[in-house]
């Protein structure tokens, strides 16, 4: 991945400020609520994250979050319903709002891709819509368990618009 990536880890990405936010159609389910749902997720690796085990109604996203000194870990199931915050504990070790988690692919145990910093300070991670890992069809969440400045799942690009809203403008 090389110079994608700086020397803290972080994603390098030459975004387009001024482009609209495109949604990954093909990638995401609208449901009769018109929710939109992520069917597909997969880790840096292209590993897919779907689970089995069913969560609002759809398979969920699977991954593994430890602390930052790998000494809990908990393996979790995620709503892939667009903006619910819905979780389910497979097993593991409870985390407390607040805490601040390393995600991992529960296959290879790789760790997430870094798209940014939370206005928390933690990190925000990303996940891909697709097997190429284009960082505009992923999703994002902050590492920080219930942070309330970006805490749920979204596109990726609109979390990058909004960031280099915030930051750059
Ligand atoms: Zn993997
Ligand atoms: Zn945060």
């Amino acid at each position: 991945m090389g110079e994608m990536f700086d020397a803290d880890g972080r994603l390098h990405i030459p975004v387009d400020i001024k482009s609209k936010v495109k949604l990954p159609k093909s990638k995401i389910d609208v449901d009769t609520n018109k929710r939109y749902v992520i069917k597909e997720a997969y880790c840096p690796n292209g590993h897919s994250l779907i689970s089995d085990t069913r969560i609002n109604g759809y398979g969920g996203i699977h991954l593994i979050f430890t602390d930052l000194k790998d000494t809990k870990e908990v393996d979790i199931i995620i709503s892939p319903v667009v903006g619910e915050r819905k979780v389910m504990v497979q097993k593991g070790d409870v985390f407390e709002d607040g805490e601040v988690i390393k995600a991992l692919c529960p296959v290879c145990r790789t760790e997430l891709e870094i798209l940014f910093d939370c206005e928390c300070g933690a990190h925000v991670y990303v996940f891909y819509l697709d097997r190429q890992l284009d960082h505009n069809y992923g999703q994002s969440f902050c590492s920080r368990i219930g942070c309330s400045k970006s805490s749920r799942l979204r596109y990726s690009e609109d979390a990058l618009h909004e960031f280099f809203k915030n930051h750059l403008l």
